[in-house]
């Protein structure tokens, strides 16, 4: 097992006025082993990153580090090509040939390496055993269901026993109702392998649920790496919150210091708990709040010091969401999203209190997190 590390990676496409910095001073640690998502919108460089690991696309600075190899360095005039890189990519489309059968598809990297046709046919069939497959080696492509299929590429990937797996959106053409089954297949196998892994995405969910750690990149530039409960509890900034899960926003000011401080966004007036006060020195701030943290009661709730009462509230919407029921609660004039585990009825008069240790408070300016 080897780590991958990209140092102060940059890509630049086109020259020019018409340039496009697709990676901007990349700096990422894939620990030997660790299984890392890096999700991003479309167009913010998630395949670029993946291809200049896989050696398919070469950095206009910076280095990358494949193990103890520097494999891309332009500085030092170093660039090792992808056949001699030893890793495996997983592309968005699959990429299956559909005039060849899975077995084939499957060889086709050990065919290239001219490796002996006995040992071929043991890989393939190890491989598509690990994988589930087996059954499908005399099938085309096009007879499989998308599941298959994309086994079928994770396979072709995986056969030649690569150091590093890159998965770039495997899940993208998968059934919404398949993706979970396809996900804890990813999970396992990763796991069950110990692959050092990249997988890029842009669905949150993705990265929740399969990532050792995330990393979220915008427009070519990291904004935050972390565990999947840091980067959603504490997002770096606006961007990072919004990207990650929904999360109520509310502008404001900051009145009084310390454990006196209050948040006032004309509607959304609150006391702040010291934990969310304690370090803002800013004026104009932005509260952010996830639906889940907002809690709703009829009556009004015994003290608690985890909930801040915010104020009383009419509920304009609640939809049932399989175990749980999406609800819109308006404050005055402010809407405030909330995920509840009961059902309220329209026009229901609430109290709506925040979780106080979930409170979180960005700097207006910068839209970082203070
Ligand atoms: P993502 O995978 O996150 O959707 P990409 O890495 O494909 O993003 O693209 C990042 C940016 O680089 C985009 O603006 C894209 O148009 C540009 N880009 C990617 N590949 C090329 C290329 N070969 N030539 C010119 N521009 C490119
Ligand atoms: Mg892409």
């Amino acid at each position: 097992m080897v780590r991958v590390y990209l140092h102060e990676v940059t890509k630049v496409f086109g020259k020019g006025a018409k340039s496009v910095v697709a990676l901007d001073k990349v700096e990422l640690e894939i620990r030997s082993g660790e299984f890392m998502v890096v999700m991003g919108p479309s167009g913010h460089g998630k395949t670029t990153l993946l291809r200049v690991v896989a050696g398919l696309e070469e950095p206009t600075d910076g280095e990358v580090w494949i193990g103890d190899s520097l494999v891309a360095s332009p500085r030092k005039g170093v660039f090792i090509p992808p056949k001699d890189r030893n890793v495996g990519m997983v592309f968005q489309n699959w990429a299956l040939y559909p005039h060849m059968k899975v077995f084939d598809n499957i060889a086709f990297p050990l065919k290239i390496k001219h490796m002996p046709k006995n040992e071929i046919e043991r890989k393939v069939r190890e491989i598509a055993e690990v994988l589930g497959i087996a059954e499908t080696l005399d099938r085309y492509p096009r007879q499989l269901s998308g599941g298959q299929q994309q086994r079928v590429a994770i396979a072709r990937a995986l056969v030649k026993e690569p150091k590093v797996l890159l998965m770039d959106e495997p899940f993208s053409n998968l059934d919404a109702r398949i993706r979970v089954t396809a996900r804890a297949f990813v999970k396992e196998i990763q796991r069950k392998l110990g692959i050092t892994t990249i997988l890029v995405t842009h669905d949150p969910a993705d990265a929740l649920t399969l990532a050792d750690r995330i990393a979220v990149l915008r427009r070519g530039v990291i904004q935050q790496i972390g565990l999947p409960s840091e980067v959603y509890d504490k997002p770096a900034n606006i961007f990072v919150a919004n990207f990650i899960g929904d999360i109520n926003l509310f502008e404001g000011s900051i009145v009084g210091k310390g454990g006196e401080a209050y948040f006032d966004g004309g509607d959304i007036k609150l006391q702040l708990p010291p934990s969310a006060a304690r370090n803002i020195n800013a004026q104009s701030v932005i509260l952010g709040i996830r639906p889940e943290d907002v809690v709703l009661s009829r009556e009004s709730l015994p003290g608690n010091n985890d909930l801040i009462y915010v104020g009383k509230g009419t509920v304009e919407i609640s939809e049932f969401a399989g175990g749980k029921f999406n609800v819109m609660v308006r404050l005055k004039n402010a809407e405030i999203k909330v995920v509840s585990s009961t059902s309220f009825g329209l026009g229901d008069a609430v109290d709506v209190y925040f979780r106080a240790s979930e409170i979180k408070i960005f700097d207006k300016q910068t839209e970082n997190l203070i």
